[in-house]
């Protein structure tokens, strides 16, 4: 297969994407993050998006093989952020020049409909900031009311386009659920995130591929592509990490497929990799989300151990995110950073 010509096919198939996640020369790897960029320089261009994220409450009804948050881990100590807490720290992203925040939780309905309305009202009142939910599976009304009350974007990662995979990671919940709420969101108009992890257990690279193509067949937003990392006190703790370099590979292969979608160099693969935040954003990636979780909190968010930037105060850290990203060449948004597939109608 002539690698260069495959790079710039508009159509790639199932094999086609096994095949460039399956490159092992360094050159060849090369050339896959070297394409990425350009088609993220071309549909989405040079400046990065920030998002800050608020994770609010760590509750969570759920069982989720795979994540510190799931309702059987006693062992951790679990939290939930106040109303004025919430709406505070929003303010304090909205200080930061931030024009997104995302709001981010277990399924907890601790927080009803009403509630959180009422906080998505509240921050949308005071501040031209962009709301993104990522709440897990909630009520088709629920939905609709936060739509309402000027909520913008959902954040819902299908985790896995394996039907059996999704049960077996996800204690028997049904992939034809998560689509459907999927389907619904986008019909209600949100702007809608999807994405999986990589390096889960029983996983394949054909499974990684199909990810990819549940993603643009679903016409996602963004695609939130990160390593699995295990987390203790689970049914996965002794497992191995997800690879770097697959997931990079899976980012840039993702670029490619999906072209005008936002695409995030998450914090799970910059705390299993040095760099591993720029190796993203050179691969492919557009969209950095700093944490602004307040630090009584940020602490018991233990979605997985050893998340970087857990210690650092929200000034410095973002200083230093700046420096970041300004060394790459590249620049940080000042807009809300709407979908590329809304900005370019
Ligand atoms: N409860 C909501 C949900 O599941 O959509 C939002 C919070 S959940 C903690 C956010 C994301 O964390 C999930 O979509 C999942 O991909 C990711 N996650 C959970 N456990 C993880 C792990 N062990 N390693 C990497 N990412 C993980
Ligand atoms: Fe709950 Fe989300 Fe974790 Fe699943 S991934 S256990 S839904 S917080």
């Amino acid at each position: 297969m002539n690698l260069d010509e495959l790079l710039h096919n508009e159509n790639l198939s199932r094999d086609e994407i096994v095949y460039l996640l399956n490159l092992e020369r360094r050159e060849e790897i090369s050339q896959l993050f070297q394409r990425a960029d350009e088609v993220r320089k071309k549909f989405c261009g040079d400046e990065i998006h920030l998002r800050g994220v608020i994770e609010f409450s760590n509750y969570c009804s759920c069982n989720c093989l795979y994540c510190g948050l799931r309702e059987d881990n006693f062992s951790i100590e679990r939290f939930r952020m106040t109303a004025d807490e919430i709406i505070g720290t929003a303010k304090l992203i909205y200080s930061h020049g931030i024009r997104t925040i995302v709001l981010q939780s277990g399924e907890d309905t601790i927080y009803d409909t009403d509630l959180i309305s009422f906080i998505i009202y509240s921050i949308k009142k005071e501040f031209d900031i962009a709301i993104t939910l990522s709440l897990g599976q909630r009520g088709f009304q629920e939905y609709q009311s936060w739509k309402y009350a000027g909520a913008d974007r959902y954040l819902l990662k299908h985790e896995t386009a394996n039907e059996k995979l999704y049960e077996k990671y996800r204690d028997n919940l049904k992939l034809a659920d998560r689509l459907n709420h999927l389907r619904y969101l986008k019909k209600l108009g949100y702007q809608v995130g999807s994405g999986n992890m990589i390096g889960m257990p029983l996983q394949t690279v054909e499974d990684i591929a199909d990810d990819i193509l549940f993603c643009k067949e679903l016409d996602v937003d963004m695609a939130a592509i990160c390593p699995f990392i295990p987390a203790p006190f689970t049914p996965y703790q002794n497992r191995k990490h997800g690879d770097a370099l697959l997931t990079l590979k899976s980012m840039a292969a993702a670029r490619i497929v999906l072209k005008d979608v936002h695409i995030p160099a998450t914090t799970a693969l910059d705390s299993i990799e040095e760099d591993g935040r720029e190796q993203g954003l050179k691969g492919g990636a557009n969209v950095i989300m700093p944490n602004f979780t307040p630090m009584p909190y940020r602490g018991k968010y233990t979605i997985y151990p050893g998340k970087r930037g857990i210690h650092d105060e929200p000034k410095a850290a973002f200083a230093s995110l700046q420096k970041r990203v300004e060394a790459l060449g590249r620049k940080i948004s000042v807009s809300k950073g709407d979908s590329p597939k809304l900005t370019s109608e």
